[in-house]
């Protein structure tokens, strides 16, 4: 089977291929927010405003450790001018459009306006132990993936930093006002375990801000750039946001490096460039096949780099950072889920070295009026066990969401109402 669309037309390019877009449109600039300057421009920012420089960390309190933008609760700020400051500092970014919950509360998908009438969307999802966000980097998305609902409607504009920290702060404040459930343990189709691994596996470790205003169970403790958007075609602005994600508070959210995911469809440059940043942020490669014929038509940007050179920087990535790479694979039936193909990946894995990425096969969640449909359980079984058998960690992921269209692939954010 080939891939191919049904219910709506892939844009194509001049020459008949999945047209790619880096370039967005010219829009009005978002307004510039306090999360879009460094601790030193904030200082300058407030000096330039004649305020003294501690008001620098009175404001960056608020936003980042309480997450509060309303000048009401800023007692601590002078009473006059107070509105006009902090509208004119921490000018609103995202306005709420709708918030969907699953019936047993743990997961929210929010829908965001921004200034421009744009949407995106996050979806915040809680485990024990840990609570996941999902984020946009893009309004929509270039990379054109025919199977992926957001890649559909082609790339609307790049958010900025302050954008993209904006949907932490907000899933923070959700949290922090007690409006998400605790998570209820599902069950879920994983060979040889009854209970699933959860949706974005990270390495258990302590939280370094454990000890400020708001503990880290009440807040965001792993981000994943899954969302709408490639991260790396934003790449300044969402680096950027992570490191206002990094900066210890009140600076930033301080949050740590290995539990923020970013995830490419694998432009293979931007990966090495990730790397070299020195950060142990946590990479995932979106695969999803492992040989050339049936990616370049899953994934068009493979049409420039190859599978070869994907995973040749994915493995730079380990080299360079020593963190464990994740491998993405929506599992389509009949499409990329042959055994043959989990044979091909295992060795195009081991010739690279042992251990170093962990696959990460996920049902595919079908988009609106899809023809593909997910692997059925024996394929998928069948699957994992070859990677296993060869020696190549592999989980297979929770889908969470799917009933509020917040799953993997799902987030389209093209309707408001
Ligand atoms: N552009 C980035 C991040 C956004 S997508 C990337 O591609 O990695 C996040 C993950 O969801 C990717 O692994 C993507 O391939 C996967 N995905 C997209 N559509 C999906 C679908 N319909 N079902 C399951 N996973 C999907």
């Amino acid at each position: 089977m080939r891939p191919a669309t049904e219910g709506w037309t892939q844009a194509r390019d001049t020459g008949g291929r999945p047209l790619l877009q880096f370039d967005a449109p010219k829009r009005g600039k978002p307004p510039v927010h306090w999360a879009d300057l460094t601790p030193e421009e904030r200082v300058a920012k407030a000096e330039s405003l004649g305020l003294p420089r501690f008001r620098a960390k009175q404001l960056s309190a608020h936003y980042f450790g309480h997450y509060a933008d309303d000048p009401a609760l800023m007692t601590d700020l002078p009473r006059a001018g107070r509105e006009e400051l902090v509208a004119a500092l921490l000018p609103p970014l995202l306005t709420p459009v709708r918030q969907l919950r699953t019936d047993d509360g743990a997961t929210i998908k929010f829908l965001w306006r921004l200034h421009d009438g744009a949407l995106i969307e996050s979806v915040l999802m809680r485990y024990p132990g840990r609570i996941t966000l999902c984020i946009s980097s893009q309004a929509g998305c270039g990379m054109n993936c025919p199977f992926c609902a957001t890649g559909q409607a082609g790339l609307t504009r790049n958010l900025s930093a302050a954008e993209i920290v904006a949907q932490v702060v907000a899933a923070n404040a959700v949290i922090r006002a007690g409006g998400i459930a605790p998570a209820a343990v599902s069950t879920a189709l994983v060979p040889g375990s009854s209970l699933p691994p959860s949706a974005f596996d990270v390495e258990p470790e302590s939280d370094p801000a454990e000890d400020d205003a708001v503990p880290a169970h009440h807040r965001v403790n792993n981000i994943v750039f899954m969302g709408m958007g490639e991260p790396l075609a934003n790449y300044g602005r969402v680096m950027q946001a992570i490191r206002v994600m990094l900066a210890p508070q009140p600076d930033g959210l301080g949050m740590s490096a290995r539990g923020i995911t970013v995830s490419s469809v694998g432009l293979a440059p931007a990966i090495r460039r990730l790397a070299d940043e020195g950060l142990p942020l946590t990479f995932a490669l979106s695969l999803h096949a492992p040989d050339d014929e049936l990616r370049d038509d899953l994934i068009p940007i493979n049409d420039r780099w190859k599978v070869d050179e994907a995973l040749d920087a994915a493995r730079h990535y380990f080299e360079t950072t020593g963190r464990r790479v994740s491998i993405e694979y929506a599992l389509i039936k009949d499409m990329n889920d042959h055994a043959w193909r989990a044979d091909l990946l295992a060795e195009k894995l081991n010739a690279r070295g042992r251990g170093w990425a962990h696959v990460n096969p996920i049902p595919l969640n079908p988009t609106p009026g899809s023809i593909w449909t997910a692997s059925d359980r024996e394929h998928t079984r069948e699957f994992l066990r070859r990677l296993i058998a060869a020696g190549v960690p592999a989980t297979l992921r929770d889908t969470r969401g799917k009933e509020i269209d917040g799953a993997c692939g799902q987030l389209a954010a093209a309707t408001a109402d």
